[in-house]
């Protein structure tokens, strides 16, 4: 790309590090490098997890429409993320719903992975331009250690490597600030350090951090390296990973402001221990989705899961709601403020995303009749497109840029019923108002048209009649007591891979 590249708008983000709005100047012009942590994978992800990456998907898809070439890295944790709770021990979450679930650990991340990427589809979310793994990248993790070893930011005892964060705060201050993405003053990060291991006499100071961790007789998951057989500390393998996809210094580092500390905050001390620089300009971090006024969690037993959500099987809420109301619902809020799930909350996204993607029908139905006596109509559309594109470019406001669009929406439907004339607005506008809708409905949000009209067009519902005239046909032959013949269609239709299920009042059919 050539160095006069000008995106389409100029962006501004708030970075965790300056706590401060700031342009977005990329540093090779025309790319971007953008690392995001992604799961571990031990167990289904839930809503609050999927609020995150659905967030970052976001910001991927809107550098995308900018014209930037973004390579976009999301690990997958597979290894090295240890049970927090100190009555666990230092077992590692993925094996420890391995022995729960009686399989392989590398089943376990298996099965986890598939699901999430499972629930990613279902979101919309592209996926990312690379997705390493942290099994996969242990001979760049052992190189990471022995670089910070050779610079001296490290020190082994008992065959585990720990990061001297002493020498960082007192010789690597100039560099990086430890402390500084986290907002935590020196003697925070003292007491709130939360140590993966049990043996903590190991370490020359409480706040240093595991970067190799020396297997105990529990641990399955092993490799050897100079220090002995063990695994990584957790943080190791976002410095190691994003080092490789993205080189020393890149543009984007994201995660959900709960990775702040300790995750974020030892990234960035392993990076300058290993390459004596900070490796990220711009840290961006999601707010929590909150359940119950409360964090969502999967660990505190409060949280909801996608398919629980999709399903309406769940005792939290009366009803089912699609994934494109549950990704209206997010997109009405900033990615930096709290977002609290409630039904009221999902039943007027519901509403939202239903009136949005039916105005966008009518939209694209309208044509211009050529007569133009342009009116406030016409500028006020102009403006709020306009308006639209400036909430994005302010730090991706995705609830600001609905808000616009939303404005528009009364006029759509005005245009089509007559009560505003096709004259009012230029041919121009109409046309930029077509191809403006139809770049954030489906290119920026990422949303799918989910509505009856698309169920139409690609014959998804007429599934859905033909089933509901067979229902009816077994009923009748259930109602005269004819079991033979409700019996065939209910095992024919199986055959086919569609279950009925008898329900009280009425029979119900799904794909099984
Ligand atoms: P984990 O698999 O626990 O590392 O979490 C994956 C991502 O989800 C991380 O970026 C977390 O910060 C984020 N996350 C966890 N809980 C929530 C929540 N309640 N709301 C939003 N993001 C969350
Ligand atoms: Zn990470």
């Amino acid at each position: 790309m050539n160095k006069t590249f000008k995106p389409k708008y100029e962006l501004t983000v708030f970075n965790t590090l300056s706590r401060k709005k700031e342009k977005f100047e990329v540093l090779n012009p025309g790319y971007v490098g953008m690392y995001v942590c992604g799961p571990t994978v031990y167990n289904e992800v839930h809503l609050g997890n999927c609020r995150t990456f659905s967030s970052f998907d976001i910001m991927y898809r809107y550098l995308l429409y900018l014209g930037y070439k973004v390579r976009y890295v999301r690990n997958i944790t597979d290894v090295g993320h240890l049970v927090g709770d100190v009555d666990a021990g230092d077992e590692g979450k993925i094996e420890k719903q391995a022995r729960l679930e009686q399989l392989e650990p590398m089943e376990i991340v298996q099965k986890y992975t598939n699901l999430f990427h499972n629930v990613m589809q279902q979101m919309n979310t592209l996926p990312p331009s690379i997705e390493p793994t942290a099994t996969g990248h242990l001979i760049e993790q052992i190189e990471m250690v022995k670089q910070i070893l050779n610079n001296g930011y490290a020190y082994e005892t008992n065959g585990s490597v720990y990061f001297d964060s002493q020498k960082l705060i007192k010789e690597g201050k100039d560099i990086y600030d430890y402390g500084a993405i986290s907002g935590k003053k020196q003697d925070d990060l003292l007491t709130e350090t939360r140590d993966d291991l049990k043996n903590q006499s190991e370490k020359k100071h409480p706040s240093d951090f595991a970067i190799w961790i020396k297997a105990g007789p529990r641990d399955i998951m092993k490799w050897p390296s100079p220090w002995s057989l063990g695994f990584p500390g957790w943080h190791l393998e976002c410095s190691a990973m994003s080092t490789k996809y993205l080189g020393k210094h890149f543009d984007i580092h994201g995660g959900g402001m709960d990775l702040q500390f300790p995750h974020h905050e030892n990234e960035v001390a392993q990076n300058v221990g290993a390459c004596g620089c900070q490796p990220v300009k711009y840290w961006l971090h999601t707010n929590m989705l909150v359940l119950n006024g409360k964090k969502m969690s999967k660990s505190t037993g409060n949280s909801i899961l996608p398919a629980e959500l999709f399903s309406g099987n769940n005792n939290i809420l009366s009803k089912a709601y699609s994934p494109m109301s549950v990704k209206f619902f997010m997109l009405q809020a900033h990615y930096a403020s709290t977002l609290n799930i409630t039904e009221k909350g999902l039943q007027a996204a519901e509403k939202g995303y239903l009136r949005l993607m039916e105005a966008y029908h009518v939209l694209v139905s309208l044509q211009h009749e050529g007569q133009e006596n342009a009116s406030g109509d016409d500028a006020q559309i102009h403006k709020m497109l306009d308006l639209a594109f400036e909430a994005m470019n302010d730090d991706f406001n995705t609830a600001a840029a609905l808000a616009k669009l939303n404005v528009i929406i009364p006029k759509i439907n005005a245009l089509k019923n007559g009560r505003l004339q096709m004259d009012q607005i230029k041919a121009s506008t109409l046309e930029r108002m077509q191809a403006v809708f139809k770049d954030f409905i489906f290119e920026i949000f990422g949303l799918l048209d989910e509505t009856k009209e698309a169920a139409q067009e690609d014959g998804s519902n007429l599934l859905d009649d033909a089933m509901q005239v067979i229902i009816e046909l077994r009923q009748a032959a259930r109602a005269q007591k004819d079991w033979a013949t409700s019996d065939l269609i209910r095992d024919k239709l199986q055959a086919a891979g569609i279950q009925i299920k008898d329900g009280k009042d009425a029979a119900t059919w799904s794909k099984s």
